[in-house]
């Protein structure tokens, strides 16, 4: 399996509010830059969206592992590639704004859960199908306590999520390191919204 494919763990960060995004990812990238969390751009991927805006990657910045913290006593990542072509480092990916929110997770062992009574809605995978078929499917209805919501309402326990926006940060394995609220702090403040985070393998 080459590099690119294989999973490659990361920290996913975004607006908690699945429809909201920052104005522009200039804006992320000048904020994100300003507080050393990222420094200078890695590569260009080649995906490019509709509108032709691609990701952009970037290398770690100065303050990157102060704007984390990490669980446990001594990590062990690299925050340089160790070979052409890796992409199994710590290094930041900020995706272009999306039309629509998109849902990203974990490869396995994935439940949504009712934010209200917490208990697992095992056919949660048929309401997300309706979902991406037709975009308008988001009223959710919690099959145990019967509240209605929105599906983007749903909790994930941290291995999934939805958003027009995403910044994934590579290499970090689930609860390997969370946010400081410093860093979302800055993040905070490029849309006025509150931002959250997950984990994923993908
Ligand atoms: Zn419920």
């Amino acid at each position: 399996m080459s590099e690119t494919e294989k999973a490659i763990y990361r920290l996913v960060l975004h607006p908690q509010d699945a429809n909201c995004i920052p104005e522009s990812t200039e804006i992320v990238r000048l904020a994100l830059q300003a507080a050393e969390f990222i420094g200078e751009i890695y590569l260009e991927t080649s995906v490019e969206d509709k509108s032709g805006n691609a990701a952009q990657d970037f290398l770690v910045g100065e303050r990157f592992l102060q704007l984390l913290t990490f669980m446990g006593c001594s990590p062990n990542i690299n925050l340089e590639p160790q070979h052409q072509g890796d992409h199994d480092f710590c290094h930041i990916r900020m995706s272009p704004l999306l039309a629509q929110p998109q849902f990203r997770s974990h490869e396995r062992d994935v439940f949504a859960r009712c934010p209200e009574c917490g208990r697992r809605d095992t056919d949660w995978r048929a309401r997300l199908e309706d979902w991406q078929v037709d975009s308008s499917q988001t009223n959710y209805q919690c099959p145990h306590c019967h509240q209605s919501m929105l599906l983007y309402d749903l909790r994930w326990r941290q291995q999934a999520g939805f958003a027009r926006f995403f910044i994934d940060v590579f290499s970090i394995f689930p609860q390997e390191a969370i946010p400081t609220d410093n860093l979302l702090g800055v993040l905070n403040k490029t849309c006025a919204q509150p931002w959250n985070y997950f984990f994923t393998n993908r």
